[in-house]
């Protein structure tokens, strides 16, 4: 099966060739953001020059961002995307320099998990962070976005609860984001985190469900992680001791 060759041929020249070692970058954690630390002081000028591929939000948990060929974008919840300026911060992002070293072509009908698996199957260990890229025509997609919050902030789970979703069908696009391990917990998502932004980059938001038509799936490897802390006095306060992993689920899923 030709598809199936090229993928093991790209993974073994990945994992042997030492090259690409692919820096994942982030600004803040998780579990600062699920407890409501919404302000950041990282601009995105500033997380730019960390990658051209990844998601994130800003500050004041206004929206979903998206970045792949080094264009960044902002989907506010009005569902509407436009580029991201340089002077906006962000209290929580990830990005790295995205070069693939997995591409599976895909000409059949999956769903979120059947991808998922499909990607799963095709990763050399589950012990590294993989960034994921998929271009195509999706059948469907739901998104959420997360609105603009006022001081003082609430819990990430309370705005889960009124945040605008959205649904799309027949639709070309990009996903872009990233498989976590487990032991990123507290800092990360483990296991896939997905954003989408549709082809005419007018629309996307956080994937929480889809089915895709056809496409191609690329994977880069990452196995070097770089945690940005930041010097905010909101991150100094918050309490990073409590096991947020269910309060995540909630968020994320
Ligand atoms: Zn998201």
């Amino acid at each position: 099966m030709p598809n199936r060759l090229l993928v093991l041929l790209l993974a073994a020249a990945g994992a042997l060739s030492g090259q690409s070692r692919g820096e994942f970058f982030q600004t803040s954690t998780i579990d600062a953001l699920v407890q409501g630390v919404y302000d950041g002081d990282m601009t995105y000028g500033e997380l730019r020059k960390h990658g051209d591929f990844g998601i994130g939000t800003f500050n004041g948990l206004d929206g979903e961002m998206i970045a792949f060929d080094g264009r960044y974008f902002q989907i506010t919840s009005d569902g509407k995307a436009r580029p991201v300026r340089d002077e906006m911060r962000t209290p929580f992002a990830s990005v790295t320099t995205f070069v693939p070293d997995i591409v599976i072509p895909v000409d059949g009908r999956l769903t979120l998990e059947d991808l998922k698996q499909r990607i799963d199957a095709a990763l050399p260990s589950a012990n590294w962070y993989y960034a994921v890229r998929v271009n195509g025509r999706f059948e469907s997609v739901s998104v959420r976005i997360f609105p603009r919050q006022q001081p003082p902030y609430g819990s990430l789970t309370e705005v889960a609860r009124t945040q605008p979703v959205f649904h799309s069908r027949n639709v070309d696009g990009v996903v872009a984001g990233f498989r976590c391990p487990e032991f990123a917990k507290g800092t990360n998502v483990p296991g896939y985190h997905l954003h989408f932004l549709n082809q005419e980059a007018t629309a996307g938001g956080h994937i929480l469900a889809l089915v895709l038509s056809s496409g191609r799936i690329e994977i880069a490897m990452q196995r070097e992680i770089h945690i940005s802390l930041p010097s905010t006095a909101s991150f100094g306060r918050a309490n990073l001791a409590i096991d947020r992993s269910s309060d995540v689920k909630v968020v994320e899923k």
